[in-house]
């Protein structure tokens, strides 16, 4: 059985410590704690889409390493088809190394690693995967140029693209949006995007509008507590979707949360209105706030109220 979300992405490994402070250039200093993470977010996206219920394959890299390892079996936990995951000796798995002092700054570097050895010939080989699916979701930590022919390679087969520019990219090449379906980032990505600051929903509504100008038929730029603002082709008066209100403890992936369960609703409730798969959005990605960490933190369908399905 094909897969009805194909996420062609990354994977992260999150070491993660923390600290009472941030050390010093030459410092060593104690940590309290340290835990390992999945992360990256292709695999997020496509992890959130899983726990949901979507048949999901994850088309990535990761080293030919113990991470890398992990991270097949993480997957397979979460029931995604590993099939495309390819494994490289020529790269570490991508890793992101935080430190947390105790009043939640932190210092992160992030080294992509296999992620950016992902490449043509490896997608060329999940090309069957992906015409089949019935949505396919990218994002940009891997090399933009093949996140950007993914996507063709989807929407020349009719698929449904959606696309997440996510680290944003000053100078996106602009074919990510004739080739988005649905174009979602969230108000950094945004104004990175547009050089516009998104301080509230109406400098939300204005940044929506350039960037559905610049050719993809919607744009969800998504406002953390606030929800989403939407603006389509078909409705171009931007609306805004609220979430519901919520103790935040840890919005980490809340992002990545949001799209993997859009990429759900589009595939599996194509019926639906767009504001309703995006409030169904909010409302997983708003339990996924309520809890610590990333993946972690990502909602399964038995958790969720089942009026949302
Ligand atoms: P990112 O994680 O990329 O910064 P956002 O902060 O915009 O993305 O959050 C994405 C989505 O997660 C929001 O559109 C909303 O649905 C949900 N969300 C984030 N923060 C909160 C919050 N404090 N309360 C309720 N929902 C939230």
């Amino acid at each position: 059985m094909a897969a009805e979300v194909v996420v062609v992405g990354s994977c992260m490994t999150d070491l993660v410590s923390l600290t009472t402070r941030l050390p010093r250039s030459g410092e060593t200093i104690l940590g309290h704690k340290f835990f390992i993470g999945f992360g990256g977010k292709g695999a997020n996206q496509c992890v959130q889409s899983a726990r949901l219920g979507a048949k999901t394959s994850l088309i990535c890299k990761v080293g030919k390493d113990s991470f890398g390892n992990d991270y097949v079996e993480n997957l397979k936990k979460n029931g995604i088809s590993t099939a495309f995951v390819g494994q490289t000796a020529d790269a570490a798995t991508g890793t992101a190394s935080i430190i947390v002092n105790s009043e939640g700054q932190n210092v992160i570097v992030i080294v992509p690693g296999a992620n950016l050895l992902f490449n043509f010939e490896d997608l060329k080989r999940a090309s069957d995967v992906i015409c089949k699916a019935k949505v396919v979701v990218c994002q940009l930590e891997i090399t933009p140029a093949v996140s950007l022919e993914a996507l063709k390679m989807a929407r020349a087969n009719g698929v449904k693209t959606l696309f997440n520019p996510a680290p944003a990219l000053a100078d996106l090449d602009p074919q990510f949006y004739t080739h988005s379906d649905i174009f979602c980032c969230n108000e950094t990505e945004a104004e990175i995007l547009t050089g516009i600051p998104v301080g509230n929903l109406e400098d939300a509504g204005k940044v929506g509008r350039m960037l559905l100008e610049r050719g993809c038929k919607l744009i969800i730029v998504t406002l953390g507590a606030e929800g989403c603002m939407m603006i389509s082709v078909e409705e171009p008066i931007p609306k805004h979707v609220p979430a519901g209100k919520v103790r935040a403890v840890d919005t980490t992936g809340a992002g990545d949360s949001f799209v993997g369960a859009l990429a759900f609703y589009l595939a599996y409730y194509p019926k639906l209105s767009m504001e309703d798969m995006i409030r169904n959005s909010n409302y997983v990605a708003s339990v996924s706030v309520q809890a610590a960490g990333t993946q972690s933190s990502y909602p399964y369908r038995k958790d969720l109220p089942q009026n949302l399905f």
